[in-house]
């Protein structure tokens, strides 16, 4: 299926393209057409399935298609969402697919001196995006009102809730109009969402989407205790093994890609970095030739990695550490397509270790260690914990053998999302 088909207007047509996009994503296909609709819709699915662009591509079009008789200025979209980083990344995303438009958009979240949000809320915004506690404290002094709201977003309704900000969200809901179109994501829909939702929606569509990588349990995965100066040399040395013939590398910046294919290239291993940053034909060239197999190591950000699907990637290694968990899934299911498996490597230095435990939470694995490297860090290495819990399995130098194990336990979503973020709201 092409974008085309799904009746966006040019102007979204031509961001679409620009981001590099080829064909709409599963909850894209199945949710654009109805959200254009002016339905409200209850969309399962987790970060990584396309679902930000499900609800903004059609948000934006349907506030271009009425803004004729409308002054602008006025809030006319709401997203919600739980944590700073999905806001802001979710006014990127709006920045994004609108820049052909004239529609305007702010993003406001705690933790931050609020003036800046203001000012941007009184120079007039079409559509904003915030997370509940803050948004509420403007409501509150007078800065925001949301009663001209037509379309209203809660995105990881779930995690909302986990996160206690469901109380937030009820008070924020009661200031909208009661007549506007509701959309409602969430990863998972347990009892409370599902009463959340009725109470909320009318008549909503249902699409669900199961997220793209679910192989973890077949990838055979270890974490490498390193400090961050030792990660190139580590890499080096991992990268010596000429049984890693097809191998992807993951950053969390474009920077960091580039340094690292540079670095890598004084040492003469040979990589190339594929990101947002390059033009549509230097990714293609990268991946051609990693596909072919003249380039042994790609150097990739998660963005870039999306979509990528190579035949015989033999290793995944998480040169940083994803600070979302779903991220990890998504890149080591990069390795183990098509029924092979595959073998995925983490490089976790002190500040990633939170990082790990949230990983860990969600595939509810522990990522076997690797303690026998020439860059092994004690430092590094989190303390044992009283009740045996620590990632403590050690392992030998040889990490292609064995496998993850199962912990037995299963943490609750509280458990798994309640301590990575908080009081950013
Ligand atoms: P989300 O689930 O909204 O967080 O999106 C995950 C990632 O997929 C983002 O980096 C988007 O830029 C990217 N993305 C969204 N839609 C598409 C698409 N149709 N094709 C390729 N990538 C996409």
């Amino acid at each position: 299926m092409k974008f085309e088909q799904l009746n966006l207007i040019e102007p979204l047509l031509r961001a679409v393209q620009a981001e590099g996009y080829d064909e709409p994503t599963p909850i894209q296909q199945q949710g654009i057409p109805h959200v254009l609709a002016g339905k409200d819709l209850i969309g399962c699915a987790q970060t990584g399935t396309g679902k930000t662009a499900a609800f903004a591509l059609p948000i934006l079009q349907r506030l271009v298609a009425a803004n004729r008789n409308r002054q602008g200025g006025v809030i006319r979209a709401l997203v919600l969402s739980p944590t700073r980083e999905l806001a802001s990344q979710i006014g990127d995303s709006f920045a994004a697919y609108g820049r052909h438009t004239r529609l305007k958009h702010a993003v406001i979240f705690g933790g931050v001196g609020q003036q800046p949000q203001v000012e941007a809320v009184r120079r007039g915004v079409d559509i904003l995006v915030a997370t509940p506690g803050r948004l509420l404290d403007l409501m509150n002094q007078g800065y925001v009102r949301l009663d001209t709201v037509e379309i209203f977003v809660l995105d990881e309704a779930d995690r909302m809730l986990d996160m206690g900000f469901i109380h937030d969200v009820r008070r924020i809901i009661r200031a909208l109009p009661a007549k506007r179109q509701t959309l409602l994501f969430s990863a998972t829909m347990p009892e409370a969402i599902q009463e959340l939702a009725r109470a909320i929606l009318t008549n909503p569509v249902y699409v669900e989407v199961t997220p793209q990588a679910t192989t973890v349990e077949k990838i055979d995965q270890s974490v490498f205790f390193v400090e961050k100066r030792d990660k190139r040399a580590l890499l080096e040395h991992v990268l010596r093994d000429t049984a890693i013939r097809r191998v992807l590398v993951f950053t969390r910046t474009k920077h960091g890609a580039n340094k690292l294919v540079q670095q890598l290239d004084r040492a003469n291993i040979q990589a190339e970095a594929i990101h947002g940053n390059k033009s549509q034909s230097a990714r293609e060239r990268a991946l051609g030739n990693f596909r072919s197999g003249r380039t042994r190591v790609l150097v990739a950000t998660d963005i870039a990695a999306r979509g990528i699907d190579v035949e015989g990637v033999t290793h995944v290694i998480n040169y940083d550490l994803p600070n979302e968990p779903e991220s990890y899934v998504h890149r080591i299911g990069r390795t183990a397509r098509a029924g092979a498996s595959g073998v995925a490597w983490s490089f976790c230095d002190s500040d990633e270790r939170a990082y790990l435990r949230d990983i860990e939470k969600l595939i509810r694995l522990r990522v076997p260690v690797v303690a026998d490297h020439p860059y092994a860090s004690p430092q590094a290495m989190p303390a044992p914990q009283p009740n045996g819990q620590a990632n403590g399995h050690p392992r030998g130098a040889n990490p292609q053998t064995g496998s993850a194990r199962r912990d037995g336990r299963k943490p609750s979503r509280r458990q798994w999302h309640g301590d990575r973020r908080n009081g950013n709201g």
